[in-house]
């Protein structure tokens, strides 16, 4: 992923440019954030912000660019164990590039015929020869 993608931090410390542990924390939440799915984005601020307790949803807004809307909702749906929240699944059931198998029928008895040669455990087999005849050349 870009490092353009991750959010920039826009509390005072972080915009003052001066050297502080709390820039190098708030860019490794959003280094984390960038690489999360938007319900475990929500679900991480809500915790952060559960842990610094009050001003905590308005301080994650700020550090993670979120809504304190959104954070709220993660709070509720952390502190109802997310029982009523989607269950995330990183691709969904029969998602993502078809099989090479099921793309190409053939490829299967292909790949075992190249693959019989190379284990049948004759070094002087076929292929043994024609490499062989290349290197006296
Ligand atoms: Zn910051």
């Amino acid at each position: 992923m870009a490092t353009s993608s991750i959010h920039q931090c826009t509390c005072p410390i972080c915009r003052s440019g001066r050297q502080h542990p709390d820039r190098v924390y708030h860019h490794h939440i959003n280094v984390l954030m960038s690489r999360l799915s938007e319900p475990q984005r929500r679900w991480f601020a809500a915790v952060e912000a559960l842990h610094i307790g009050q001003g905590g949803k308005q301080l994650l807004a700020r550090i993670t660019g979120m809504s304190p809307t959104t954070i709220l909702r993660g709070c509720v749906e952390i502190k109802a164990d997310l029982t009523q929240a989607p269950d995330v699944h990183l691709r969904a059931a029969g998602g993502g590039r078809p099989a090479a198998e099921d793309q190409d029928p053939g490829l299967e008895a292909a790949l075992l015929e190249l693959l019989e040669s190379e284990t049948a455990g004759d070094p002087m087999g076929r292929r043994a020869k024609a490499s062989a005849v290349r290197c006296d050349i």
